[in-house]
Order: C-alpha cells, then sequence, then structure tokens
C-alpha cells in the first residue's frame, strides 16, 4: 500500500451545476448540519439480526432510542414498464441524493440519462462543507451517487468506462460518458473534481487506473488540484485541513470486522439420498452453528466511526454555514449477497458507532439532522430455530442456504437466504426503515418516498 500523502495544486471544481440559489435559513453562529448515514440494505430483519446478536433480545440499539421512525417506500422505475418492484443501490442512492426516481444501475442520472445536481453539490455550492464516508470502493454506487454522474454503476475507472470484461460478462461500460468522447469522465475522475471535501473510505484500484487512451490514472489526471490523497489512515491527522481530503485504505471494499467460525458462511442443508428421490422421505441435517469472530483482514482497517469522526472534525468551521455528510454503512448489503451473515453484523455494530458519533456531534451542534435509512430491503431472513414442523415425519428444511448463529446468551438465530440457487443472492422489495433523531420531528413524516427524504434534508439547509 502507499504509505505517502500526495499532494496536488488547485484550479477549480467543474461539471457542477447549481440547480437553484440556496435560501438562507440560519445564521451563523447556529449553522445547519445533516447526517445521513445509509445502511445499504439495512431492512428490519437486519435491524432485528442487528439487535439480537448486539443487544440481546431484550435490549435495544442507538438507533431504537431515536424518535423519529418511519417507513420508506422505495421507488424504481423500469426500462419496460413504469415501475419495478425491487431496487438496487444505484437507482436508490440516486433518488436519496437528488430527488428524482431512476432506473437500476443508474448513478447520478435520469431514466432518460440527464445529469441530475446532488444534495451535496448544491449544499457545497450555498456555502455548506460536504463530505462522504464508505466503508465501500468510493466509487461504489451508493456514495458515487452523491458525487458524480454516468449511466451505468460499473464505470468506475477510465478504464472500464469504455466497456470490455465486469464480472467476467461482456460490458458496455458507459463510452458518451468518457472524457475522451466529452462527457464527464469516469466516476473516480469526477470524484477527484467534485465538489466535496471530505471523502473517505476505500476503492484505490479504480483511482490508479489508466485511461488506456491517455494513459494517466484519475490520480495522475488530477494532479492540477488541491487535494490531499491519504492511504494510510495514520496520515488522516495530518493531512492540511486547508485542502480537500480523500482518503483511500483498500484497493476496492473495506475488509469487514466479523467472519463466520473458519470462515463458513450460510449452507444448504444436507439431505440423504432416499430424500432426494421423494421429498416425503429419507432425512435431513442441517449446517452446524456458526461462531461469529474477529475477521483478521480487518485488522488495519480504519473503523468507519473513526473516519465519520474524521469528517466531521474536517467540516466543522468556526464560522461555518453547517456541513452535509453522507455515511454509508456498506456490506450490510455485500455480506448479505454472499450469505455471511456475520459479516452483516459487523457492519451493523460499526453503522450503531457511526450514530452513536453523530449525537454526540449533535449534542453540541444541536441544529443537526441525523437521518439513519436503508437503500432497499436484502436477501436474509430469520426463520425459525428448529423448524415449526420440526415433529412432522417428514423432514422440513429451507430450501435456501442456513446459517444458524451462536448468540453471545448460547441461543441459537438462524438466517436464512433464498432468493436464488446461484453464486449471489439478490435484493427484496419491502419498503426501509427511517430513524431520526429530536431535530428530525414534524420534518419526516410516518410513511414518505424516498424521493421525499432528500426534499425533507434539502428543505433543512435551505436548498
Ligand atoms: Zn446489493
Amino acid at each position: 500500500m502507499l504509505r505517502s500523502i500526495i499532494s496536488f495544486v488547485f484550479i477549480g471544481f467543474s461539471g457542477l451545476t447549481v440547480a437553484q440559489p440556496a435560501v438562507s435559513t440560519d445564521t451563523a453562529s447556529d449553522p445547519r448540519a445533516v447526517i445521513l448515514i445509509i445502511g445499504d440494505g439495512f431492512d428490519d430483519q437486519h435491524v432485528t439480526m442487528g439487535r439480537n446478536f448486539l443487544a440481546g433480545h431484550d435490549g435495544q440499539l442507538v438507533i431504537d432510542a431515536l424518535p423519529v421512525r418511519a417507513a420508506v417506500q422505495v421507488q424504481t422505475e423500469g426500462k419496460n414498464t413504469d415501475w419495478v418492484y425491487v431496487a438496487d443501490s444505484a437507482n436508490t442512492a440516486t433518488t436519496l441524493a437528488t430527488g428524482v426516481t431512476t432506473q437500476m444501475g443508474r448513478v447520478g442520472t435520469s431514466a432518460s440519462d440527464k445529469d441530475l445536481t446532488t444534495i451535496a453539490q448544491r449544499a457545497h455550492a450555498a456555502g455548506f462543507k460536504t463530505g462522504i464516508v464508505s466503508s465501500s470502493s468510493v466509487t461504489d454506487a451508493t456514495p458515487a451517487s452523491f458525487m458524480s454522474h454516468v449511466s451505468s454503476r460499473g464505470c468506475e475507472n477510465p478504464d472500464i468506462i469504455l466497456g470490455g470484461e465486469l464480472y467476467s460478462l461482456a460490458y458496455a461500460g458507459c463510452p458518451q460518458d468518457a472524457t475522451s468522447n466529452g462527457g464527464p469522465g469516469s466516476i473516480a475522475e469526477q470524484i477527484m473534481k467534485a465538489p466535496i471535501d471530505v471523502v473517505l473510505g476505500g476503492g484505490l484500484i479504480h483511482f490508479t487506473t489508466a485511461d488506456p487512451t491517455s494513459g494517466k490514472t484519475a490520480l495522475e489526471m488530477a494532479e492540477s488540484q488541491k487535494i490531499t490523497v491519504v492511504t494510510d489512515p495514520a496520515m488522516l491527522a495530518e493531512a492540511d485541513s486547508n485542502k480537500r481530503l480523500i482518503g483511500l485504505f483498500a484497493s476496492g471494499h473495506l475488509p469487514v470486522r466479523l467472519q463466520g467460525s473458519d470462515g463458513r458462511v450460510a449452507e444448504q442443508p444436507d439431505t440423504s439420498a432416499l430424500n432426494k428421490l421423494d421429498w416425503r422421505l429419507g432425512s435431513v441435517t442441517q449446517p452446524d452453528p456458526i461462531t461469529c469472530e474477529p475477521n483478521p483482514a480487518y485488522r488495519n482497517t480504519p473503523g468507519l466511526a473513526e473516519l465519520t469522526q474524521v469528517a466531521l472534525d474536517r467540516l466543522t468551521q468556526p464560522d461555518g454555514k453547517g456541513l452535509f455528510l453522507m455515511v454509508e454503512s456498506a456490506s450490510i448489503d455485500k455480506e448479505s449477497h454472499v450469505r455471511n451473515p456475520c459479516g452483516s453484523l459487523g457492519e451493523i455494530a460499526q453503522l450503531e458507532e457511526v450514530v452513536s458519533v453523530a449525537l454526540k456531534y449533535a449534542e453540541t451542534h444541536p441544529q443537526t439532522l441525523i437521518i439513519v435509512t436503508a437503500d432497499h430491503a436484502q436477501a436474509a431472513q430469520i426463520i425459525p430455530e428448529p423448524s415449526l414442523y420440526a415433529e412432522v415425519p417428514v423432514p422440513v428444511y429451507s430450501p435456501g442456504h442456513v446459517a444458524r448463529i451462536t448468540m453471545p446468551d448460547g441461543s441459537l438465530m438462524t438466517i436464512n437466504y433464498a432468493t436464488n440457487g446461484f453464486l449471489s443472492e439478490e435484493h427484496t422489495g419491502a419498503n426501509v426503515p427511517l430513524f431520526a433523531n429530536d431535530v428530525g420531528q414534524g420534518l419526516l413524516p410516518g410513511f414518505l418516498r424516498q424521493r421525499e427524504v432528500h426534499d425533507a434534508m434539502a428543505n433543512f439547509l435551505g436548498l
């Protein structure tokens, strides 16, 4: 890993469009702040899994003490129909960031491929400090949707934007967005130019991948900008506070805190040969219980709460206007895709720590609106242990993958993943929860659409 700080000289932001002038709603002595915390895939199944594991079945999470709780309808435009009923992180983060619904895979762009100005861009133009923190690559769909505009979420660097192979499949890329075609460039290139004061997460690989035409990387292309790029968390404290800060602490996504014992994830119940012949016969053996344990790969990874604190410290100016900060706990979703509930639980623990940091900040900055929500629902569901039909003289088992987690109190919590039989689970279509602190009272009704979450934040900041 690079252990250096790379400094550049500033020219200016480009590609920024301002939707509307800011309405002054506040005084310099009473700055407004929005801290939006997105748990990727953090639906009520994951909220409950997290509560059971982290606080005990009779306990409560930090988010449970927040006074505002709402249900948020997730809306996704279809390509051939008006709506489809299951979303991805790109379209939902775009809606949270811009207030506009769009199609899956789109980052900061409308269904008609128009670039949509994001709340972070508008906040910056109105004088607020802005920050994006994520445990994923900062070029991944959720953070990218607040900082960039491409037609397809895979266009993370100047090579793949021209098309090629992605996940072993042919990928068209977004050639119309490439700089060589007069576009704004890949997500990494746009982040280097974005009006975001602090960007922290993973994804270094996308900033060091060269444009096949010019041979230049996103880092090299941004040499003319006044940015401090840090790849070692130990260097964060020394980073020049007068420059933009981009911290990239892993090649791809940041490692997760917890893993299953022996690296195990959910497994399919093992059925006897007789049962394979006839579902009413034979027997079934459930997977052995799993214990969640520290993931050795996480050891030197900066925690999401630590990164959030760094961002808040840098974005808070004594006489400043205020701030907009988005923090994403990304791997609740990513670990659910790979059927690793311990990975998701470690990320929920990190989200809880971020909420604590935000609440602490709000104690001394009372005009801070803290919103915790999810982008979409995910595959995991808590199922009975044992099955309700365990006494029936027929083997009853989940057709999906099952993880039986040994809880801190010795009980078993069984998580099932069954959206498909492929290598990666798929999202699900339930509405998602929203939690907010007291500042959100009166601003956020009990039921709202995802675009209205954006509108509430924008109104609060007077954008
Ligand atoms: Zn996902």
